[in-house]
């Protein structure tokens, strides 16, 4: 298969690195400011796929109490975790309608339910 390679430069150095027309360069490029950004990247895209399955439709799969929310819901949620990554908040915590709570840290996406008995 044939992939297309883009001379981009780096937003943080200027290099121009060869990548792929969906990839932006500085998820390639070496400079220390290009590393620390595909860090970040990465993190946020791990806690987003961490809320998918905490959150999202197959979350009974993580756990049976677990009820999916809604895409506003998760949709919100995701803002929230864009923003604790971001370095905005250092942790949130935010109470859901079905009581459960979605704990959210700087590389960490948790949901805790209390049992009422
Ligand atoms: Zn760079």
């Amino acid at each position: 298969m044939d992939v297309e390679l883009e001379e981009k430069a780096c937003p943080f150095c200027g290099q121009l690195i060869m990548c792929g027309h969906d990839v932006k360069p500085e998820r390639l490029c070496r400079c220390a400011d290009a590393v620390r950004y595909a860090a970040d990247a990465e993190t946020l895209e791990d806690m987003q796929t961490l809320l998918d399955e905490l959150f999202g439709e197959n979350c009974p799969d993580c756990s049976k109490s677990f009820i999916p929310v809604g895409p506003e819901e998760l949709s919100a949620l995701n803002h929230v975790i864009v923003l604790v990554s971001a370095g905005l908040f250092t942790k949130a915590v935010i109470t859901l309608q079905d009581g459960s709570q979605c704990i959210v840290k700087k590389d960490a996406v948790t949901r805790k339910i209390t049992i009422k008995r």
